[in-house]
């Protein structure tokens, strides 16, 4: 999980040609609301720290259909825009969705739901590449009951780059190890920060979704420990494994799932029983 960077054009002037696109009445209800509109977006910019005051605008229900026209209805300027939000992240996010970490991010959420503020419906830093799962499991419910944000947002929210918060434990079960995922602020991440993060963790349901998935990297990075071993039973696995730790949290963050997995695996029994599991098939 790592920050996105956010477009540096007007979110007006993408609004305009959106808007210049439709025809008939759509298009000139879109013109004469633009103002209300670039209000909120002047809004949403001054309260990008703390967007759970945002407060939405009423608009009549065919204002709002024509706002939700602008995204729903799929035209080649929207396209545009979602390639070029796309284009300016850095290449390994066009294969992982950055709310999980796991799948690949084919859809866009918008992080406060067009449902209830459909004035945001293509401003581009409401817009999150994200995959389809995440996108469903946060569907509309982005403020709890306190009025607080319930899901990182990945513009905005500086995420803490030197600070682990997400730990992984391996228990041996009849010697097949099973992976558990944690958060704990151990590092001191701001209180707000932190219990937005453990939020989002917990709508998102990525401790158990990390859980499920962990037996195919167990299994993979178990094939890969042998083989090294089998080549040179003095291989340092640890070494190797500790380089690929910090290779995955250069690439995908401080808190990617798979990185700490890898460390939970590096700091138990799990290399030792391959080392000597190799060293019986050997001889
Ligand atoms: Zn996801």
């Amino acid at each position: 999980m790592k920050n996105f960077y956010h477009l540096t054009d007007s979110p007006k002037t993408w609004f305009e040609d959106i808007a210049n696109i439709k025809r008939g009445e759509n298009k000139t209800i879109l013109e004469s609301i633009k103002d209300k509109v670039f209000q909120q977006y002047d809004n949403y910019w001054q309260s990008k720290s703390n967007l759970e005051t945002l407060i939405s605008t009423s608009f009549s229900d065919k204002e709002r259909e024509a706002l939700l026209h602008c995204y729903d209805n799929q035209t080649q300027k929207l396209e545009e825009l979602k390639l070029k939000i796309r284009q300016t992240q850095p290449i390994e996010f066009s294969s992982t969705c950055q709310y999980c970490g796991i799948n690949y991010p084919n859809t866009f959420d918008h992080y406060i739901p067009k449902e209830i503020f459909p004035e945001l419906s293509v401003l581009h830093y409401n817009l999150i590449p994200c995959c389809s799962e995440c996108n469903s499991n946060k569907g509309s419910k982005w403020i709890s009951n306190n009025d607080e944000r319930r899901f990182l947002q990945l513009y905005f929210d500086k995420l803490p780059t030197d600070r682990q918060y997400l730990f992984t434990e391996i228990k041996f079960d009849d010697g097949i190890p099973n992976a558990k995922f944690y958060i704990r602020n151990e590092y001191g991440v701001k209180e707000d920060l932190f219990n937005i993060i453990e939020s989002h963790f917990k709508e998102l349901n990525l401790r158990s979704r990390y859980a499920l998935k962990s037996n195919e990297v167990i299994s993979e990075i178990k094939g890969r420990t042998l083989t090294y071993i089998m080549k040179d039973i003095d291989a340092p696995i640890e070494n190797i494994i500790e380089s690929e730790i910090f290779a995955l949290r250069n690439q995908y963050g401080m808190n990617y799932w798979k990185a700490s997995l890898y460390e939970g695996l590096l700091y138990n029994e799990f290399i030792e029983t391959l080392r000597l599991y190799a060293i019986q098939e050997m001889f």
